[in-house]
């Protein structure tokens, strides 16, 4: 095999200004290079937007590398172009370069590396990971369901460490799902507020109930969920006016002890009773981003482990901590866990890496990738 250079390979992507939902030809690139190392490559565009799935070798274990060739949008207060991927300092900057087109880098250089083995390996790369998430990982999911691949195991690229990479595992987020609370009354006089029926104390109630309320402790694994408002709204103007209506949003983030449902009908049922000691309608909707995850600890994740204290001296720790990612629609598939760069400065200005870093997480892939195959975790 031609071995890859991880930081040529990195600025070549940087300078393709792939801002969600463009490609500009960062998928190209990383395609070719797949091509050159034997990989069988599909184009799997959607909507607006295109993706790319590569696989190398037909065989069972299936090894998989999921990650998003896409970037945000550049901001303000660069000092470098963003998309000159220039390195100084042994710093790479540019837009992408800790999330996360290094690590994709990294990944094809560690898998240029790797002798022949037994199994398979696979690219599965989005352009739509910081967009909706619609036309990107949900349906190159579907897409390898149709045709009955299977992959056994998947690691997630993500800008997921703290100071360096390898130093965090992700092995699973909380979810996170949007409320929105309507309740309506009946709009009056303020001079005669026993001929209306005021909305706002009723809300002001449930949503002191619901902010009190503690969803759980936690876990081994996870932190206590939490419930944040976002919004309190009447809109009214007038001072002589009872409004008819009052609404509020907020947030949860929850952890393995809830799922949405759980969540909804607790929510519906705090309502439905101040509704009825108040008389007024109260109407809940529930929009869910995430459903929370674990991959357990097991024979995979201490692979994992064992494979980063061999190169960084040191085991990383296990965390679920963060926002969400890609990683919630591939574990309905597969065990995955997240593993990557420092995000210190992803979607900001001079977001950058280490040129050390890239090595250093090209070298834990190689290592992976050969204790993979040298025994699979099943
Ligand atoms: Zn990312």
């Amino acid at each position: 095999m031609v071995e890859i250079d991880a930081l040529a390979l990195a600025q070549a992507l940087i300078r393709r200004p792939s801002v969600t939902p463009q490609d500009a030809g960062a998928l190209d690139i990383l395609e070719a290079v797949l091509k050159e190392l034997g990989f069988m490559t599909h184009r799997l565009p959607f909507g607006d937007v295109d993706n790319l799935y590569a696989r190398l070798g037909n065989a069972a274990p299936h090894f998989c590398f999921a990650g998003h060739t896409d970037v945000v949008p550049v901001g303000e207060g660069w000092n470098t172009d963003p998309f000159a991927a220039e390195v100084r300092d042994g710093m790479l900057y540019g837009r992408g370069a800790a999330d996360m087109k290094s690590a994709i880098a990294a990944f094809v250089a560690a898998v240029s590396r790797l002798p022949a083995q037994k199994g398979s390996i696979s690219l599965l790369i989005t352009g739509d990971e910081e967009g909706a998430a619609v036309n990107g990982t949900v349906k190159l999911l579907e897409w390898l369901k149709g045709r009955g691949e299977k992959i056994d195991h998947c690691v997630v690229g993500e800008p997921t460490s703290v100071g360096h990479a390898g130093d965090t595992l992700k092995i699973g987020r909380r979810g996170s799902i949007n409320f929105r609370i309507t309740v309506t009354g009946v709009q009056g006089h303020v001079g005669y507020p026993q001929k209306a029926k005021n909305p706002i104390p009723a809300l002001a109630e449930l949503v002191t109930q619901l902010a009190q309320h503690k969803l759980d402790k936690g876990n081994d694994h996870f932190d206590p969920s939490t419930l944040a408002f976002t919004s309190v709204d009447v809109g009214n103007d007038a001072t002589n006016v009872i409004p008819g209506e009052a609404r509020a949003r907020f947030n949860v983030r929850f952890n393995d002890r809830h799922n949405p449902e759980s969540l909804t009908n607790w929510v519906r049922d705090r309502a439905d009773r101040i509704a009825q000691e108040w008389g007024c309608a109260i109407d809940v909707t529930a929009q869910t981003s995430g459903t929370s995850f674990l991959t357990p600890p097991g024979k995979f994740t201490q692979l994992i482990s064992d494979t980063v204290a061999s190169i960084t001296g040191q085991s990383p720790f296990f965390s679920t901590s963060g926002g969400t990612s890609d990683a919630r629609f591939i574990k309905d598939f597969c065990p995955v866990v997240e593993l990557g760069l420092a995000g210190a400065t992803m979607h900001k200005a001079d977001e950058c890496v280490a040129v050390s870093e890239i090595v250093a997480l090209t070298d834990i892939y190689a290592a992976l990738l050969v204790a993979y195959f040298a025994k699979p975790p099943l």
